[in-house]
């Protein structure tokens, strides 16, 4: 049933956000067409769908979708997109491993067709397999998860990275090391032409202790100063968990990042639907 068209927001600027979760992924609430019409009724100029990709095996699993749940994902946002007022996009938001490459490349991207792939680089492997890295600080991790961020990021599978700061969460000093760390995460964003997020979701987690005092453990100040001095696309993004933060999180994230004084691009315009895919 489409939308009272009459049904528009008149607050604040409108914006996009292609950060969004369904309870499918088990850790959020709310279907896609839940989204659909909080954004529509708050000034939405595009919305995009990116649950966690769920992974064969089980891994994660107790945070990710089921593979065989996929049929249903694929009708939620099907349904959604019937009754979008706006532009409406659907992919996954993935980790990366060399390992599952061809799970998202041939399956995920190729066969099903998602529409687009938001790097989230939530993890190290470790000797304990994949740890999530805001709770793996271990000095030793960070190198590993650079080299692999990186490689995922030059993999040329995804059109945003998601929360790119957010192993500063483990590592939250900003000394050499992680100076020298976002140098080579941004760097190969940059190089790739991939925008990267400024995160609303992680302004309402506890805080953690920065040089600086209690900070958010990201958005990072720093790390974004850095990232829009090297010349990275930034952009704003909800990372929404339940439907009442489609779009209420990605203007906390827009707010943010204007009282820090950092330039951001609409996420719409940012992706420009979406020149990456193309080239997969
Ligand atoms: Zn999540
Ligand atoms: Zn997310």
């Amino acid at each position: 049933m489409p939308l009272d068209p009459t049904l528009r927001y008149s607050g604040a600027v409108n914006i996009s956000s292609f950060h969004t979760h369904t309870r499918l992924c088990r850790h959020a609430s709310g279907d896609p067409v839940d989204s659909v019409r909080v954004a529509a009724a708050e000034g939405c100029t595009g919305l995009g769908i990116s649950d966690h990709c769920p992974y064969p095996g089980g891994l994660w699993a107790g945070s990710r979708m089921a593979p065989e749940w996929l049929d249903e994902y694929l009708v939620m946002v099907d349904a959604a997109r019937d009754i979008a007022p706006f532009p409406f996009y659907w992919g996954f938001e993935c980790e990366w491993h060399p390992d599952s490459d061809a799970w998202y490349r041939e399956y995920l991207r190729g066969e099903l067709g998602a529409e687009y792939l938001v790097y989230g680089a939530h993890w190290v492997r470790t000797s304990n397999g994949f740890e999530y890295i805001p709770e793996a600080g271990d000095p030793g991790n960070l190198a590993p998860y650079v080299d692999l961020t990186v490689k995922g990021l030059a993999s040329g599978l995804f059109d945003l990275f998601a929360h790119p700061d957010i192993f500063l969460a483990g590592f939250p000093r900003w000394d050499a090391e992680t100076r020298a760390a976002s140098r080579d995460i941004v760097d190969a964003a940059v190089a790739m032409g991939i925008p990267l997020e400024v995160n609303g979701l992680g302004l309402t987690k506890p805080k953690v202790l920065g040089d600086a005092g209690w900070r958010a453990p990201y958005p990072v100040r720093e790390f974004l100063e850095f990232a829009a001095d090297s010349g990275a696309v930034l952009t704003c993004n909800s990372d929404a968990h339940r439907p009442q933060d489609t779009l209420a999180l990605a203007r906390n994230a827009k707010a943010q990042a204007e009282a820090w004084g950092i330039p951001t691009v609409d996420a719409m315009d940012a992706l420009a639907f979406t020149k990456r895919g193309a080239a997969v």
